[in-house]
């Protein structure tokens, strides 16, 4: 299987990439911000408790995140792979994928960390922020804490796959299409 582990902060082009990286991969991807404003939208209890953390720009408690991969990577048992988007964001959460993975012999292939400097990242956010109705984009002051926390929490989860020999840095500065090709090589060479 080729497990990709995408990473980076809010506003890296996360999303955007691993449209490219699923497509042309045919890899599965799993989203849990997706999955959280599924849920909110539906209004079920877990998208009532994610919106409380989501609208203040903090994480979701990690075993809520969990079980949502859990169930969709039962879900999916044929798949040539998966994309992880935003997850994991904790150590907790990237011990547990680990586990997770390990009972299906499928462990991640690589971990892709998208580089956008600070500035440039509080501009696509405010920029997303006019054209789409996320509400933790609405608000400069959610976007910076959001970034904080990433960069508090988040990113000890670049050391844990550094660890394995599984991080590659990539620059996220660029046309999408220039990114996207750098991504395509590092996943080219690591299959
Ligand atoms: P994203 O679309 O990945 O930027 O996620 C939007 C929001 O959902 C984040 O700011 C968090 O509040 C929450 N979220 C998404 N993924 C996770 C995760 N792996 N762990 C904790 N919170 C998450």
């Amino acid at each position: 299987m080729l497990n990709i582990v995408l990473f980076g902060p809010p506003g890296a082009g996360k999303g955007t990439q691993s449209q490219k990286i699923i497509e042309k991969y045919k890899l599965q991807h799993l989203a849990t911000g997706d999955m959280l404003r599924a849920a909110i939208r539906e209004k079920s209890p877990i998208g009532i408790e994610a919106q409380k953390y989501i609208d203040k720009g903090q994480l979701v408690p990690d075993e809520m995140v969990i079980d949502l991969i859990a169930a969709e990577l039962d879900n999916h048992y044929e798949v040539p792979g998966f994309v992880f988007d935003g997850f994991p964001r904790t150590t907790v959460q990237a011990r547990k994928l680990d586990e997770m993975l390990e009972v299906k012999k499928a462990p991640i292939t690589v971990m892709l960390a998208l580089e956008v400097d600070y500035d440039e990242l509080i501009a696509r956010l405010v920029n997303r922020g006019k054209i789409s109705d996320r509400t933790d984009d609405q608000d400069e002051n959610v976007i910076r804490s959001r970034i904080d926390i990433y960069n508090k929490t988040t990113l000890p989860v670049m050391d844990y796959y550094k660890t394995q020999g599984k991080y590659r840095g990539i620059n996220g500065m660029g046309s999408i299409d220039e990114i996207f090709n750098r991504i395509c090589k590092v996943i080219d060479s690591s299959k």
